[in-house]
């Protein structure tokens, strides 16, 4: 079988590719690193099963060709985090929608098994129900959560107008080693983990009481696995952990000081997926615990050792954005 991850040398794709190299899948890695690192597909570096290809989704002509006689396309490449999608929106709009197309495009045009997109949960905004089911309604709040909800209505569209066997998956909060330590201030592990390294105390966002799905990443990997295998098509499904758990609860388990931030506008006070279609239809359950998967990565902090460490003065002046737009 032959596997096409795009965004393969980020996070999320990075353990996409193990599964798949571990699966014994011929494995073709589209990436431009801007925020996936070369580096993490360093494991692999001898694999003879792995070609890494330096492309951009934004560039059609570019791609098409790494699609020939491709069985399987994980769609990871996308820009991510809240606030430079404020400031740029059209770098959000031309990698995660534009970029999309391209690849869905040439996907089409290869004759594929199975195309799986990896849509964001973000798209729920704020939810009226807990836990929440794919059939909530679609709120997005911010460019990135727009970006990546018109990347999925694209993918879907493309099943249901040419075909294409597609199936998108809303992923809820994942964390795990690897995960991004890039400029822009972001997801809460990479902020933590930083924070930790340096010494410095936690910033945590209002009373710390808020939950959200962490899902374990290699929980992730294997339902874009089991995704790709079935005989499923043209359905989109939650990945989450089938729990929720407070930033204080995150805080006590990396274990350090804590000091207070504000709020922030327009985010969820819980995220927590409605995990049952994917259990029926796949029998796919997340397998990692919250303890299990926060040990994990402090076995591999020193990976965020060159990560930014924030601070609340740092994270007031990066997020002033977020206040000006979102808190209206
Ligand atoms: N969070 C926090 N301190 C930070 C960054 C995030 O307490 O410096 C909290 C934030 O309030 C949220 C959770 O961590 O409840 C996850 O935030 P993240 O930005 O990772 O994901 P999202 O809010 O998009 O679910």
């Amino acid at each position: 079988m032959v596997s096409l991850v795009t965004g393969g040398c980020g996070f999320i794709g990075s353990h996409m590719v193990d599964k798949l190299l571990a699966e014994n899948h011929e494995v073709r890695v589209i990436d431009n690193w801007t925020t996936g690192r070369p580096q993490n597909l360093n494991h692999h570096k001898n694999n003879g099963h792995l070609t890494v290809y330096h492309m951009d989704i934004r560039n059609k002509e570019e791609i098409e060709e790494i699609f020939n006689d491709v069985d399987y396309v994980f769609h990871f490449a996308a820009l991510a985090d809240i606030v430079p999608s404020i400031q740029q929106p059209w770098d959000y709009y031309s990698s995660n929608v534009l970029g999309t197309y391209n690849v869905v495009e040439c996907a089409r045009k290869s004759n594929i098994k199975k195309f799986v997109y990896a849509a964001s949960s973000s798209c729920y905004g704020i939810p009226d129900e807990y836990p929440t089911k794919e059939i909530a309604p679609i709120r997005p709040q911010y460019p990135y959560a727009l970006t990546k909800r018109l990347g999925e209505e694209t993918v879907l569209h493309w099943g249901q107008v040419y075909g294409l066997p597609v199936i998108t998956l809303r992923l809820f909060n994942v964390y795990g080693t690897r995960s991004r330590t890039s400029g822009t201030y972001g997801a809460v592990f990479g902020v933590f983990l930083a924070q930790k390294i340096a010494g410095k105390p936690f910033t945590v966002v209002g009373d710390g009481e808020q939950t959200r799905d962490f899902t374990y990443v290699t929980d992730i990997a294997n339902a874009f696995y089991t995704a790709a295998v079935s005989n499923i098509t043209q359905e989109t499904f939650n990945v989450g952990s089938h729990g929720t758990y407070s930033i204080n609860k995150l805080c006590k388990l990396l274990g350090g000081e804590i000091v207070h931030i504000p709020k922030r506008p327009g985010e969820p006070d819980c995220t927590y997926a409605d995990t049952s279609k994917i259990e029926q239809m796949l029998g796919w359950k997340a397998k990692v615990s919250f303890e299990e998967g926060v040990q994990k990565v402090l076995d591999n902090i020193e990976y965020w050792h060159d990560a930014p460490v924030w601070t609340p003065d740092t994270i007031g002046i990066a997020t002033k954005d977020w206040f000006k737009y979102l808190g209206k």
